[in-house]
């Protein structure tokens, strides 16, 4: 009798380390299942899986992977190291003078590619000077990390690159980011390197950056800054403003350039106000120096010192030469801007134009730029115009 009361109380208390354990056991498991889940995202497989649902920085990892199985490939088809070049960018371009058959080379390739995760996505054979050349887009599924160009012929031992063009052509296309219509579909799947630079935080910013890479294009930050007072529309979300402190100057241009990762460069999106101003610039040019990214004055103000700003601090920067398309949608005069920025790649070796998203610049850009004679001038991503053109 008097002990009931007792065994009543260790009773319920029992009951309750009984009711407590399954929740104990269940919360175990749910963190023990969330780390495995984080750690396999993290895991190479996890990598892949990411970077084929379009997660650029995954992307990005991933292409390391596919390269060394590429070279991998390469050394299985008997390809000497000496023979292969590899051209950093986007995509990663790799030169080789095959000494063997282009289809054993093709196969050894994609073998090791495929035992990795990835895939060949196109594949193409030719002949050019003499030369029978095999072109292979590669990377994961869904988009290319690196271009393979094996040339077999007599140019292939001494592996020369074709004459040089006389000149290069980088146009870049800016504005992107607000959606993904036919007109933007058209500019990324045109058949020649155009530079595509995005805005951040738009709605199809970062699906327009996945599309670009599948498409092999270039991809850009387009940050936007402050326009001179009373210019209409703003320069919206993010916009770097002269009257910011550097640290917010740079908060705000490391979150673009964390929420579009993987970018090669920057060129700004307004400004004209802004790029007149070393401080501001001063910070950029910081941030580039860090992640190794270039720069690309568009120069919408004749006064902006950003270019010079920028060079001092070493980083690698280009100009705006012409606009193609601004305050103008008739595809004749557009054309006639890209014919003077063709005569004077010609006349000076390179020459870079800024276009927008829209139907007529589009059209004039599909007309004009698959046709051009690349021996004389050769369209280009801007990186390739560095890559000629290094700066000290
Ligand atoms: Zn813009």
């Amino acid at each position: 009798m008097f002990a009931s009361p007792k065994r009543r109380r260790r009773g319920r208390s029992k009951k309750s380390q009984r009711s407590a354990r399954p929740v104990l056991v269940l919360l175990v498991m749910i963190l023990v299942a969330g780390s495995a889940t984080v750690a396999w995202l993290r895991s190479e497989r996890g990598e892949i899986w990411l970077a084929e649902r379009g997660v650029a920085s995954a992307q990005e990892h991933c292409a390391q992977l596919w390269q060394s199985s590429l070279l991998d490939g390469l050394m299985d088809a008997g390809i000497p190291p000496d023979s292969v070049v590899v051209h950093p960018g986007y995509p990663v371009e790799v030169e080789v003078g095959a000494s063997c058959d282009l289809f054993a080379l093709n196969l050894a390739v994609t073998r090791r590619l495929e035992a990795a995760g990835g895939q060949v996505a196109k594949g193409e054979r030719f002949e050019d000077q003499g030369s029978s050349v095999l072109e292979l887009w590669l990377g994961g599924k869904g988009y290319v990390s690196h271009r393979l160009l094996a040339r077999r012929g007599p140019q292939a031992s001494a592996l020369q690159p074709p004459p040089p063009p006389k000149g290069l052509l980088a146009i870049v296309v800016d504005d992107f980011g607000h959606n993904l219509n036919a007109t933007v579909r058209q500019l990324l799947s045109l058949s020649v390197p155009i530079t595509v630079a995005i805005l951040p935080e738009r709605p199809a910013s970062l699906r327009v950056l996945s599309e670009a890479r599948r498409a092999g294009k270039e991809a850009i930050l387009h940050m936007p800054m402050e326009p001179v007072a009373g210019s209409s529309p703003g320069p919206g979300k993010l916009a770097l403003m002269v009257d910011m402190s550097r640290e917010e100057v740079r908060r705000r241009l490391e979150r673009a350039l964390d929420e579009l990762s993987g970018v090669q460069g920057l060129n700004n999106h307004m400004g004209s106000e802004f790029t007149q101003h070393p401080g501001g610039m001063e910070v950029v040019a910081q941030v580039l120096a860090e992640r190794g990214l270039y720069f690309l004055d568009s120069l919408t103000s004749p006064h902006s010192v950003a270019y010079e700003t920028v060079r001092r601090s070493h980083v690698p920067a280009l100009r705006n030469d012409l606009f193609l398309d601004l305050d103008v949608q008739d595809p004749a005069l557009i054309e006639q801007r890209l014919q003077r920025l063709i005569e004077r790649a010609r006349r000076k070796g390179t020459a870079i134009g800024i276009g927008h998203p829209e139907p007529a610049t589009a059209r004039v850009l599909q007309e004009i730029l698959p046709q051009l004679d690349p021996r004389d001038v050769k369209p280009v991503f801007l990186s390739e115009i560095l890559r000629s053109f290094p700066q000290s």
